[in-house]
């Protein structure tokens, strides 16, 4: 009998190697190697008489070997095993490819067992690299549902199926998190039942049932967590702020634009919240260019007209600025003293500050409504009286993010004693509505479904390497008329920052150089100092430079109503909802705009992909696109999703979501610290901490 906590290296197979490569994998224990779960199945259950074979069928046979040899092609270098079986009906060929040990193993007169693919050539009908089997060893990788696991390098299927045998046969005891009355009215199976079903079904129904089984305890713990999150908040107070409806009324008919329904609805929930003695915690949903700014600033002039401060954090200095003057502008008829604070900047809008006097002013309470970056509501900075926090994330997504930004915010020096802020946030991107159920079961949520008027869609267009000269003459004729462009270059894995600020650095030059050689190009990426960046953004507001070659830190929310093209560069390498905010980095002006993908891949799908782009300018359902092709998992940035892969299948499964929901609010108002369910405190315990945070 195995004991979960085992190491897995000190198991008498698995030797030092294999132990760094499961490592690798996050798996160090036993019971880690049981959650391994196969991403797929072989069907391999059926065996069939060899005269019944046919080509393209996946099949298993069972034989003798007549006859196995070993070859070598002198041309390519191969070695080949090839080997006869026979049963009752017929012989079939097998073919092995650089696996000389194959035919040591399979002499003649062995009974064996194959699966895999069968093909045809001159010779006939034949099995090219099957998995195969003594028939006197009980099925493992033939005659059965093979499961395939993700492998990685030195860690094949057929080795960690081996494995798991050997742990099924010495056997294990595993406790289960789950209640077992909650298992059967759902009719689950109990956890060591369906890790059985998971690596080793005998039908297809058995890894479904099991495969829902921990989706349901995957999503059970997400909804637990989230719903203590959720329930640790509603424990606090806020300061209720009394709505001044004609003052807003005013400031709303005075704006350049007509507000969108969607942000009226959105404003007017916003405005209830934070009229309650409770704190607001709200998510605005919202596309690129749906105006959140707008909505974000009627809560804050709210907060300060009532006497109150508001904290705007944005997730960049850049934009920190740019909310900065943004509020400045609107704001420009209030007496308020606006404030941005960040590591290069303290500002505001009524003189210049240093950084003591502006802390001074915000502590004592004369900075009405203070940007910045996130160091602003760190412990550092008090408040006199902070009433509102509204974070502009990026994709800081996740529960556990959620958790402690919330844990910040409730230690934040605000100023209100025994009072903690509301809290408003706002998404970069939208965010699907099955995501935002699964995620964000404990905000309440606002939706800005609904573009402001006036809006051009931008032309968008899907460009091979040939035709990029065309797309650079089309750059040089808005130039021309006084437009600017962007030139976006992927950035895609942080390990590869240093490599991939070269290639833009090159980029930049070649561009300057051979393609634009008489306009004038900056260059922005992320490892400039922010201040440096900083510079760029705005000589490129200035219109210092007609191009701006940046790398994927352009993305979040910069605003640059001149700039009319945007060329993105492999396009193929980012998802759709990051090229949709790329995009969304033009058409914020009155001029038509234009986006390029560039992209060097030719396969039928990436076109495919890509098209949406073309076909679509609503972010929202290019986000559930994206959802769908890419898994939740890839859509909020793996590391921050913390959910394995096998409840990101079910997260667009809304009654899966439901049910766990009212299951974890079960549990919570029973047991409200999970005293009596050990287990599932330690589920929430090893969630939280598989997320990390930035
Ligand atoms: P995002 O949701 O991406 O943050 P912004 O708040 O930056 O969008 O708004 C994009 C642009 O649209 C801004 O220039 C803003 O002034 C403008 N805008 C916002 N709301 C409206 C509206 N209802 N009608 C017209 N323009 C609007
Ligand atoms: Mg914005």
């Amino acid at each position: 009998m195995l004991d979960l906590k085992t190491q897995i290296g000190s198991l008498p197979r698995i030797n030092g190697k294999y132990a760094e490569t499961l490592k690798r994998l996050n798996i160090e224990t036993v019971e880690d190697f049981l959650l391994h779960f196969p991403f797929r199945y072989e069907d391999y259950s059926e065996r069939i008489p060899i005269d019944e074979l046919e080509k393209g069928m996946s099949a298993t046979v069972m034989g003798k070997v007549i006859e196995s040899k070993f070859v070598r092609t002198w041309k390519k270098k191969m070695r080949i095993t090839e080997c006869y079986v026979s049963d009752d009906t017929g012989m079939v060929r097998a073919v092995w490819f650089n696996q000389p040990y194959v035919s040591d193993a399979l002499s003649a007169g062995k009974g064996v067992r194959l699966s895999g693919k069968v093909s045809e050539d001159a010779k006939g009908l034949y099995f090219s690299n099957p998995s195969w089997e003594l028939s006197s060893r009980e099925p493992t990788n033939t005659g059965r549902l093979v499961p395939v696991y993700p492998e990685t390098e030195g860690l094949t299927s057929k080795w960690i199926r081996w494995q798991m045998s050997l742990i099924f046969k010495a056997g294990f005891e595993i406790e289960d998190p789950i209640p077992n009355d909650m298992l059967e009215t759902l009719h689950l199976p109990l956890i060591k039942t369906a890790l059985q079903y998971i690596h080793f079904p005998k039908s297809e129904a058995q890894f479904e049932v099991a495969r829902k089984r921990f989706a349901f305890q995957q999503m059970l713990t997400l909804q637990l967590v989230s719903l203590k999150v959720k329930l640790a908040w509603q424990k606090e107070k806020a300061v209720s702020i009394h709505f001044n409806e004609k003052f807003i009324q005013d400031f709303i008919s005075e704006l350049p634009f007509a507000l969108t329904n969607a942000q009226k609805k959105a404003s007017f929930q916003i405005f209830q919240d934070m009229k309650k003695s409770q704190p607001m915690n709200r998510l605005l949903n919202g596309d690129v260019g749906s105006g959140k700014t707008i909505v974000a600033a009627l809560a804050c002039l709210e907060a300060a007209k009532s006497g109150f401060q508001a904290a705007i954090m944005a997730p960049t200095e850049v934009l920190a600025r740019q909310h900065f003057e943004s509020l400045s502008k609107l704001f420009a008829n209030q007496d308020f003293t606006i404030g941005l604070l960040t590591n290069s900047y303290q500002l505001t809008n009524n003189g210049k500050s240093t950084r003591p006097e502006l802390l001074e002013k915000i502590k004592g309470g004369e900075a009405d409504v203070i940007i910045g970056t996130h160091a602003l509501i760190q412990k550092s900075v008090s408040f006199k009286k902070l009433a509102l926090v509204v974070v502009d994330e990026q994709h800081r997504f996740g529960v556990k993010q959620r958790a402690y930004l919330q844990q910040e915010i409730t230690q934040s020096n605000d100023g209100l004693p025994g009072k903690i802020p509301h809290l408003l946030t706002m998404t970069a991107t939208p965010i699907p509505r099955t995501l935002s159920l699964a995620y964000f079961g404990n905000l309440d949520l606002s939706v800005l479904d609904e573009m402001p008027k006036n809006r051009k869609p931008i032309a968008t267009e899907i460009v091979t390497r040939l035709g990029a000269h065309k797309v650079y003459a089309f750059i040089k004729d808005e130039i021309a008329k006084g437009r600017q462009a962007f030139v976006i270059f992927p950035l895609v894995e942080e390990s590869k920052a240093l490599s991939e600020v070269k290639a833009a650095v090159a980029e930049h030059k070649r561009l300057s150089k051979e393609i634009f050689p008489e306009l004038s190009l900056g260059l922005l990426h992320g490892k400039m100092k922010s201040n440096e960046k900083e510079r760029v953004m705005q000589d490129f507001k200035d219109k210092k430079y007609d191009i701006l070659v940046a790398t994927s830190v352009v993305e979040v929310g910069i605003d640059v109503p001149n700039a009319s093209v945007i060329v993105i560069e492999d396009a193929d390498r980012f998802g759709l909802s990051q090229l949709h905010q790329f995009r969304g980095r033009v058409g914020r002006g009155k001029h038509q705009s234009y986006c390029f993908l560039f992209t060097g891949s030719t396969t039928q799908k990436a076109k495919q992909r890509l098209g949406a782009l073309v076909k679509s300018q609503d972010g929202f359902s290019i986000a559930e696109m994206d959802l769908q092709l890419r898994g939740p998992g890839e859509f909020l940035g793996a590391r921050q999703s913390g959910l394995p892969d096998i409840s990101m299948e079910h997260l667009a499964n809304v009654r899966l979501i439901e049910i766990t929901r009212e299951y974890a609010g079960k549990l919570l108002g029973k047991d409200p610290t999970l005293k009596k369910h050990p287990l599932l405190a330690q589920e929430i315990s090893r969630f939280t901490e598989n997320v990390h945070l930035e």
